[in-house]
């Protein structure tokens, strides 16, 4: 694939200014000259340090599945919360599309969208597999946005508000967990830039690699 003039220009994602893109030296970002947004960055050891994040979200997700978010306790009786077992419950009673649902939104896409990430970070780093790595980079792209863990989570939150009032809550080791892997979640969204991880793929492959 031939370089094309407009490869060289890129454009500022918040005021829509059209920048000449130069080499940055390590470590350091460009900003949007108009609105002084950062366009893009030059950060050394971005692939390692997002896949070693990926893979504590990975473990903080596993974490937040298999354990107890919350033990609910009104007057004497005991009640554990954990996920695995809220799905036995919503199927149990029959809320098909629902329990689907719920579990495509909070864990299979999220765990599709770690799994893809270290996956592909991996391959990068280690220089292989060009036309999977684009691949992966189209499909994790697409999947990001059907992440919705942080919403549920404050879906809990709110129940949890409400039943303040009535029981006593003490918190599980998958709630802090939950947290962790919001936290992450945050800052992997915020290091997993697209434009730039093309770049990176363009300077690891080459062009040769278009058509394999
Ligand atoms: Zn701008």
């Amino acid at each position: 694939m031939k370089k094309h003039k407009l490869d060289n220009l890129i454009i500022c994602k918040r005021c829509h200014t059209l920048h000449k893109k130069i080499k940055l030296h390590r470590n350091t970002k460009a900003l949007c000259k108009h609105c002084g947004s950062v366009i893009y960055r030059n950060h050394h050891n971005i692939i390692e340090t997002t896949l070693a994040l990926s893979i504590s979200a990975i473990i903080a997700l596993m974490v937040a599945f298999s354990f107890t978010i919350m033990t609910i306790n009104i007057n004497g009786i005991y009640q554990e919360l954990n996920l695995t077992a809220l799905f036995v419950v919503i199927f149990e009673q029959h809320f098909y599309l629902m329990g689907i649902m719920l579990g495509f939104l909070i864990f299979l896409f999220p765990l599709a969208i770690l799994v893809s990430i270290i996956l592909l970070l991996t391959l990068m780093h280690f220089r292989r597999s060009g036309y999977l790595v684009k691949r992966l980079l189209i499909l994790t792209a697409k999947l990001l946005p059907w992440s919705m863990i942080d919403i549920f989570f404050i879906s809990i939150l709110v129940s949890m508000v409400k039943l303040f009032d009535y029981a006593q809550i003490e918190i599980g080791v998958a709630f802090v967990a939950f947290i962790l892997l919001l936290v992450l979640d945050i800052i992997i969204n915020k290091q997993m830039r697209f434009n730039e991880l093309w770049r990176y793929y363009e300077s690891i492959y080459g062009v040769k690699n278009e058509q394999s």
